[in-house]
């Protein structure tokens, strides 16, 4: 077994130090020794994290007088294991972060994931003084009365949304948010959490209803300037956009009628076939659709549905995927929920009965107790390697964005 994987650790003041003495514990739904090539050097944008109250787990027992440590990885990566740790009373709720286990190995943070995607478009972006804030006052003074483009500028600003950004920076996939309502109640919903969940929302959610001029206006000035470039409805600011579809349907007329370029794509829950086939007729192309299991306990008990199950979110799947359009699946990934051997034989059998282009393997946000507090540890987990594993044996792509081919 390994012995070069030494604990990083933090000091009450989230100072991080490094004891090669001291092997720290996984948890992959199973508390357990780390697997060498689960980890790799920490990439470019990692940020390593204290966990306040929480004390790291190690093979020879609790450090009592230590923080434990987590690292939040880059856009491109997923997570493998997230770290063991045990938690003392009165510990605060940890906000909405992909916690990733994080390590020293020869005196360099390591941490416990996989590169699954590359894109330039993703890459960390650092602007110089004003710069970003200069671009913003340009474009929204060019179209001053279109609240959409005055709501991608706030988060651009202060979120700094890659997809908002991009409105700005006419590259790549660029955000139309639309629709301020949902008709899910995630735990880890990041544009709206409950006042009794104990933790902000990383995210204010939007509250007025965009109107299709102002979201075609947008979607216009994007294609004419990105040859190849995607709009894509539905992004972290905002509710179900399904529950917008008609004015979704009126934009994407709006938008083919001046440009016929590029890729108009809608991020859903996918609770709504009905709607996504509106949304279709007018001439959508692809869809993102977001699930956190393939199994109906565990889904309910994250997403919380209503007026709709997962049984619906299936019938938008194959809708999608036999009217043409590329799908993706925007499955958000846990240790020791995703790898655990029954979700893995659910998706399994999702992925024999229907086409998929791409399952985009994004890290889940939210506190690791939480989570399994909703849906439950795991009776067999495989490994998040293994997980990935077997979606590439079933021929489906994987991936971290939206890519235009
Ligand atoms: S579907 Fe999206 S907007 Fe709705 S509750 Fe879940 S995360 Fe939030």
């Amino acid at each position: 077994m390994t012995t070069d994987v030494g604990l990083a650790y933090c000091d009450a003041k989230a100072r991080i130090y490094f004891d090669e003495e001291r092997e720290p514990l996984a948890d992959g739904g199973v508390e357990r020794r780390v697997e060498r090539d689960e980890l790799i050097p920490a990439p470019r944008g990692v940020v390593p994290t204290i966990l306040p109250g929480r004390r790291p787990l190690t093979t020879t027992g609790t450090e009592s007088r230590r923080f434990a440590l987590a690292a939040m990885l880059p856009a491109g990566y997923t997570r493998l294991l997230v770290p063991a740790y045990r938690k003392e009373p009165g510990a605060p709720a940890l906000p909405l972060f992909g916690y990733t286990y994080a390590c020293v190995v020869d005196d360099e943070l390591h941490v416990a994931a996989m590169r699954t995607d590359e894109s330039e478009d993703w890459q960390p972006r650092y602007f110089g003084e004003g710069e970003l804030e200069a671009l913003l006052d340009r474009r929204v003074a060019s179209d001053p009365h279109n609240s959409v483009l005055r709501q991608v500028a706030k988060c651009s600003r202060e979120y700094g949304c890659f997809t908002a950004q991009n409105v700005f920076l006419e590259r790549g996939e660029a955000a139309l948010p639309v629709s301020p309502k949902c008709n899910a109640r995630c735990i880890g919903c990041i544009s709206e959490q409950e006042p009794d969940a104990g933790l902000p929302s990383p995210q204010e959610r939007i509250v007025y209803e965009p109107v299709a001029n102002d979201l075609a206006r947008i979607g216009i000035h994007h294609l004419e300037r990105v040859e190849d470039g995607i709009v894509s409805f539905g992004q972290g600011c905002e509710g179900e956009p399904l529950l917008r579809s008609i004015e979704i349907a009126r934009s994407i007329e709006l938008m083919r009628v001046a440009q016929s370029n590029g890729t108009i794509n809608l991020n859903t829950n996918g609770s709504m076939p009905g709607a996504l086939a509106r949304c279709i007729d007018a001439g959508l192309q692809a869809v993102r659709i977001s699930l956190n299991s393939f199994r109906p306990h565990a889904y309910a008990a994250y997403y919380r549905p209503i007026g709709y199950t997962l049984e619906d979110v299936f019938a938008s799947i194959r809708l999608a995927s036999e009217r043409g359009l590329r799908v993706s699946l925007n499955l958000l990934t846990h240790p020791g929920v995703t790898d655990d051997a029954e979700e893995i034989a659910a998706m399994e059998a999702l992925l024999r009965d229907i086409r998929i282009d791409m399952i985009q393997t994004r890290t889940l946000n939210i506190d690791p107790e939480w989570y399994f507090a909703a849906v439950g540890r795991p009776v067999h987990p495989l490994g998040m390697r293994a997980a990935l594993e077997k979606i590439r044996a079933m021929h489906v792509r994987v991936g971290n964005f939206t890519h235009t081919h």
